[in-house]
């Protein structure tokens, strides 16, 4: 609980911080690449350095996007939801990244589990974020466990094992802090995302690892209530 805690207060400290320049950040960032898109069609024997342009700025486009995840808080519709099907999804939209990698992503999703109340998109995007992770973390020929099942009346469980390069102990408390990262092209931001998003929906984040065997990621949520109807919720969400 300490840990997450004392996340969720860098969360608040980022998220202003944030909340102040991205907006300022993403306005000028459209119409410059409106800009580049209208000299590239006059320019044609300069395409290749065009689409340089355009994809460093799609990349900026999308760190900025990550930053307004946690510094802007949205309304969200809260709706009782199957998760196996929101994983189900993510699995299909990151199939071919994994096929690719000949890592095999194992689907272990228990049936009947119940409903939780929650935005969908938001849990998307904390699969997504977990199993790009996994896939990045994992060599050629690993593979990806997606578990789910109940903990109790109360709470299920959603488990994102894989057979990846796993995490130094020294290194586990910088986890979800922003800008922790460990790769050329990453923006470490990915993991502050997920426990930003699940820490709104009422539910824990653990990651467990071992150098060289594997990295386990435990999300557990709570059940929706019989009497729970979907419900406007504030959460720091992406727009
Ligand atoms: P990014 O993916 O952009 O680096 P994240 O916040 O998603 O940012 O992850 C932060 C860091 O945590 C990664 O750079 C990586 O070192 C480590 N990490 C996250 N997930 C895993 C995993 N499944 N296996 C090994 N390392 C991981
Ligand atoms: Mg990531």
């Amino acid at each position: 609980t300490v840990a997450l805690i004392q996340n969720s207060e860098k969360l608040a400290l980022v998220g202003q911080m944030a909340a102040g320049i991205a907006h300022e950040i993403r306005n000028p960032l459209t119409s410059i690449k409106g800009f580049i898109q209208l000299l590239s069609k006059e320019m044609k024997e300069k395409q290749e350095i065009f689409r340089l342009l355009l994809s460093e700025l799609d990349r900026i486009n999308f760190v900025v996007n990550e930053f307004l995840v946690v510094a802007k808080p949205t309304a969200v519709e809260f709706k009782p939801h199957d998760i196996n099907k929101i994983l189900l999804d993510v699995n299909y939209l990151l199939e071919t990244q994994a096929i690719m990698n000949n890592i095999e992503i194992q689907m272990n999703t228990a049936s009947h589990l119940p409903l939780v109340n929650c935005g969908e998109n938001q849990l998307k995007q904390v699969f997504i974020n977990l199993i790009k992770n996994a896939i990045e973390a994992t060599a050629f020929g690993g593979k990806i466990t997606v578990t789910s099942g109940d903990v109790n009346d109360e709470e299920i469980y959603i488990k994102i094992s894989d057979t990846g390069c796993g995490i130094p102990k020294d290194r586990l408390p910088n986890l979800g802090q922003p800008f922790h990262t460990t790769k050329e092209k990453g923006t470490g931001l990915g993991l502050m995302v997920c426990y930003s998003i699940i820490e709104s929906h009422q539910g824990t984040m653990k990651i467990e690892s071992q150098e060289g065997v594997g990295t386990t990621i435990i999300i557990h949520l709570p059940v929706s209530t019989p009497n729970q109807t979907s419900q406007m919720q504030a959460i720091k969400s992406i727009v």
